[in-house]
């Protein structure tokens, strides 16, 4: 298996939210056993079936800004409200072991990995339209309205953006869009 960049074990994968980064993820990690998904740490509360230790971390925020200060986050960001981070000794580790790691994480996050992760090969994932992007977070039904318009806020920004990556993968059919990735990823090989 190879990657577009060839010496790059490192994928990071951002969008707004509600673009269907988690479905997408979810649909290679079936068929491809040999990736591996970072699991982060986050101060949000868990949604309705949402499990510690295999969704996120969750954790406190007085635990999270221990784990900055202890130097064990790759990176971390502030997004809606809360702080989200992706551990650094298990991505390591990983690396360690010459395993696909992906990271799923938003734009902040994203650009301090470029900086500490060169290598690493960012995809942007994008909707079809503004419209549909909506529609997709107020469907998900677990997001609050003032969370709603914050993640709304946050998605031009992000959308703005989304030239800094080495890939742009629009989510129209969900089956295009896990083909497209599995394409750019080399996992087809
Ligand atoms: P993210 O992880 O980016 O926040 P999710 O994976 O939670 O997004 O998806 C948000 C909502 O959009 C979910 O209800 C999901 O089922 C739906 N969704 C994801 N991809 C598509 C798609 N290609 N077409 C229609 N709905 C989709
Ligand atoms: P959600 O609350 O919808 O699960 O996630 C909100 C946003 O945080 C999403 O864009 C998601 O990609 C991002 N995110 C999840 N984990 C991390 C992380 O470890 N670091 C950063 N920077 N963003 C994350």
């Amino acid at each position: 298996m190879s990657l577009s960049k060839p010496q790059s074990k490192l994928t990071v994968i951002t969008g707004p939210s509600g673009v269907g980064k988690g479905s997408l993820v979810r649909k290679l990690l079936e068929s491809h056993t040999d990736l591996w998904l970072s699991v982060s740490a986050t101060t949000r509360e868990p949604r309705p079936g949402e499990i510690d230790g295999q969704h996120y971390f969750f954790l406190d925020k007085d635990d999270f800004i221990k784990l900055i200060e202890h130097g064990g986050l790759l990176e971390w960001a502030k997004f809606a409200g809360n702080y989200y981070g992706t551990l650094r000794k298990p991505v390591e580790e990983k690396l360690v072991e010459h395993r696909y790691v992906l990271l799923e994480i938003e734009l902040e996050g994203a650009r301090q990995i470029r900086k500490s992760f060169p290598d690493a090969f960012q995809i942007f994932l994008a909707p079809p339209n503004s419209i549909e992007l909506e529609r997709r977070i107020r469907g998900r039904g677990t997001n609050s309205e003032e969370d709603i318009n914050n993640r709304l806020k946050r998605a031009k920004d992000e959308l703005a953006a989304k030239d800094e990556f080495d890939a742009i993968v629009i989510n129209d059919d969900l089956d295009a869009a896990a083909n497209e990735l599995e394409e750019l990823m080399g996992l087809l090989a």
